[in-house]
């Protein structure tokens, strides 16, 4: 443990692009996370590494592909 990168946690990316973002908060966690996706309807949402689901993003449904 001599070279320590800078700790990056990989997690879900749930803001894409420049939407205004939106605060979850994970029930499960009481942790709040961002996210901005149009087609969130629940403010109390687990995030998707917590077993929530992966917002949908816009431009990138898949309902459209
Ligand atoms: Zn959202």
């Amino acid at each position: 443990m001599t070279e320590k990168a800078a700790t990056l946690t990989k997690v879900t990316r749930t803001v894409f692009g420049t939407r205004p973002a939106h605060v979850h908060l994970d029930p499960d966690t009481a942790q709040k996370w961002e996210c901005n996706s149009p087609y969130c309807t629940e403010i109390e949402l687990p995030h998707p590494d917590n077993g929530g689901p992966t917002p949908v993003v816009q431009g990138y449904e898949p309902w459209r592909r």
